[in-house]
């Protein structure tokens, strides 16, 4: 089963996305509209300079690509709550292309971000006529399309609430429950995908998945074909239903906006700075390096610029001397470094040495200790050697601890308890686990 999404966000704009109506407040429908948001004749639209900048710190935040240069089109929409008849957004130049979001540590690939201006609602009454609202007509939405890389309803629950979760993070959004979401969810059991459109919040976004799922697999078992077509949600009854045949591509009629121009932004997204998420961050280390989930969550926990040094030396010497420093004595003096307010700069310079063949184990270790600390290299050596030695007459005397631990890492918490509590503060807890490892690893 495949499933992708088209997620729906409003974007946090006091005006709108083309006029100065406010985006908020409205006591009465009809009363923040003007003939820009209402599409009357003669009206020009001009593009909220703030919307654009949370479209593109998002795009930015998802590791999208952004284009030098982006515009709008007219996409053909022939329902009442657009009196336009058409609705303004972005067709062959999203502002984001080919970014990724980790759930955990799968990725979802994400197709686009684009932006977009959100309809007005109608209300349909007793006698079979409709009400509408424009209040909601023209205000900015950022559209994030993935590719179908979700693999079940309940995980396409989960990938909404974490990336949402992330997006209020990154724009300051105001978290109005989950109904602030809307999505179109496409789903694919067999060949053919169907499409639910404009569901509303996660969890009915997986009530909807939950049922297509369950509907198609009905339907293929039974020896029978699913239709390409675009269904709708019913809330109420938990149900979804035929809306109207799949329209294609071209079926909207896609013309350039001519009243809004082109945009050169490319310098505007180089001004926006991102600040990636420690949770996405360990899992995307994972991933790119190829090293242990619980290492790379370790790394970030004790410091983000930790888990960026591991970054760079894995760039430059390769994830195997990354995870065999970083991992090892850089964590273990990392907090000392800091206090004493050192950078690790030299650290580099040292694996580099290391990693050339023209320093031995030791020496590497013994010169990134006094690197960081700045305990002079024979102290170091002296306080290593020394620790070195308590550690290994212990493990002489109780050689089973060795065999535990091929069972279960925790075995090495005895030596280090040991050896903490003879030591009495003289090597940080880090530097006893380090080393407890290390000769412990020797042994097996
Ligand atoms: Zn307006």
């Amino acid at each position: 089963m495949k499933i992708g999404l088209e997620i729906h966000v409003q974007l946090p704009t006091k005006s709108k996305m083309f006029c100065s109506c406010p985006t908020t407040g409205a006591e009465r429908a009809n009363t923040h509209v003007c003939p820009v948001c209402l599409g009357l004749p003669g009206s020009k639209p001009s593009l909220n300079r703030k919307a654009l900048e949370l479209g593109l710190t998002i795009a930015k935040k998802l590791g999208c690509s952004i284009p030098e240069t982006t515009w709008f089109s007219r996409k053909t929409y022939f329902y009442p709550d657009l009196c336009k008849h058409f609705q303004i957004t972005q067709y062959d130049t999203p502002i984001g292309l080919a970014g990724v979001f980790y759930l955990g540590k799968k990725p979802i690939r994400i197709t686009r971000v684009h932006l977009e201006e959100d309809p007005g609602k109608t209300k349909r009454i007793g006698d079979g006529s409709s009400l509408v609202d424009y209040n909601r007509s023209g205000i900015p939405l950022v559209e994030i399309v993935t590719e179908p890389d979700i693999s079940s309803p309940s995980e396409a629950r989960e990938f909404l609430a974490a990336l949402l979760t992330e997006i209020r993070h990154t724009i300051d959004l105001h978290d109005d429950g989950e109904r602030s979401v809307r999505c179109d969810c496409n789903i694919s059991v067999g060949k053919e995908r169907v499409e639910v459109k404009n569901v509303t919040g996660m969890k009915n976004a997986e009530r909807a998945l939950t049922y297509e799922m369950i509907r198609q697999t009905k339907i293929l078992k039974a020896g029978g074909k699913i239709e390409r077509e675009t269904r709708a949600f019913d809330e109420t009854r938990g149900i979804t239903y035929t809306a109207r045949k799949k329209e294609f591509e071209a079926d909207y009629g896609y013309i350039d906006e001519p009243d809004l121009g082109i945009f050169h932004i490319g310098e505007l997204a180089s001004t926006v700075r991102i600040k990636e998420s420690p949770a996405n961050m360990a899992a995307r280390i994972a991933d790119q390096y190829g090293i242990d989930q619980k290492a790379a969550k370790q790394l970030v926990s004790t410091s983000v610029d930790l888990a960026s040094f591991f970054e760079d030396v894995a760039k430059e010497y390769g994830t195997e001397n990354a995870v065999k420093w970083v991992g090892g004595p850089v964590t273990a003096n990392w907090k000392a470094m800091t206090e004493s307010g050192r950078s690790p700069g030299p650290v580099l310079d040292i694996i580099g040495k290391f990693a050339k063949g023209e320093i031995t184990d030791t020496e590497a270790g013994i010169e990134i200790k006094s690197a960081m600390t700045g305990v002079d290299a024979a102290a170091a050596a002296q306080e290593s050697g020394d620790l070195d030695n308590l550690i290994n007459g212990f493990l002489d005397e109780n050689p089973g601890i060795v065999d535990d631990y091929r069972k279960n890492e925790k075995a090495a918490n005895r030596v280090i308890g040991f050896v903490l509590k003879q030591t009495g503060g003289k090597y940080t807890s880090a530097e006893v686990v380090d080393a407890a490892k290390r000769l412990i690893s020797e042994r097996l």
